[in-house]
């Protein structure tokens, strides 16, 4: 469902992501750990194009780009749904405060997806249901915890209806008794069969929801491999270095 390959970006001269690969299955979930400045969120990024690469090619369900020397941006319509297509979740939740939490995730549907309010809302509410937060449809993102903000955040996102969903470090802001309630509501989503990527300091949770966990260090994939087997026995002394930070 997900195919990145040859994948390389560079800020100027410093290189961020050099010959990345990584793939996910339909209904895959794949954890992406590394230390600080590694590039997991540029190659995130780079996976719905918020970021373009500078080579490679990124692939998403039917879309596939290539990027090289002289390649331009797909239009903006183009853009857009791309976009709406690999729902992402950021660390600060960005939802529009001026609008109530049903509104917020109506926005997408309505002015992109140019669907009818009535059905918007109809597939809001259920969504706000799904994630735990049918009673607070009307409140304002001011009146939300932290934790309900980035569930209102993870609504939003699955309005359109993604084929696949980012997610970069959705609990790291959270205040500790708020992080369980987004891991349950991203461990549902894995169980329904959702293909997601995962950058996550949560390692126990990506032990345990992870098919696969990919560690990125200084740009470059060093290992790979399924969840428990990386994080229980890291093969390589730069993943085993990473990880001993967490016993
Ligand atoms: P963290 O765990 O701190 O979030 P990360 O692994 O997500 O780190 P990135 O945010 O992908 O790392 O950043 C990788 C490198 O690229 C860093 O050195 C960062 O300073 C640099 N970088 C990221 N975005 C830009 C940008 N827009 N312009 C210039 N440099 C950037
Ligand atoms: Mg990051």
């Amino acid at each position: 469902k997900i195919a990145i390959t040859h994948l390389a970006k560079s800020f100027g001269a410093h290189v961020v992501l050099k010959d990345v690969s990584l793939a996910v299955p339909a209904g895959g979930v794949v954890a992406l750990i590394g230390p600080s400045g590694s590039g997991k969120s540029t190659l995130l990024r780079c996976i719905n194009l918020l970021v373009v690469p500078d080579s490679g090619e990124v692939r998403v369900g039917a879309d596939a780009f290539r990027f090289g020397p002289g390649t331009r941006l797909p239009g903006t319509k183009a853009l857009a749904r791309f976009r709406a297509n690999t729902g992402m979740v950021f660390q600060h939740f960005n939802l529009f405060p001026h609008l109530t939490a049903l509104q917020n995730v109506m926005e997408g549907p309505v002015t992109v997806q140019r669907l009818a309010r009535p059905e918007a809302e109809a597939r809001a509410r259920a969504l706000l249901a799904k994630v735990g937060l049918a009673d607070k449809a009307e409140q304002y993102p001011s009146r939300l915890s932290g934790g309900q903000k980035q569930r209102v955040a993870i609504a939003r996102a699955l309005a359109m209806e993604p084929e696949v969903m980012l997610f970069d470090e959705a609990t790291s802001a959270l205040d500790p008794e708020l992080v369980g309630e987004v891991l349950g509501v991203m461990r549902a989503l894995a169980a329904d069969g959702m293909t997601m990527v995962i950058v996550t300091h949560e390692i126990a949770f990506a032990r345990e929801v992870a098919d696969r966990v990919v560690f990125l260090r200084d740009g470059v994939v060093v290992e790979e491999g399924p969840a428990r087997a990386l994080i229980d026995a890291p093969q390589h002394p730069d993943t085993q270095a990473f990880l001993a930070h967490f016993h």
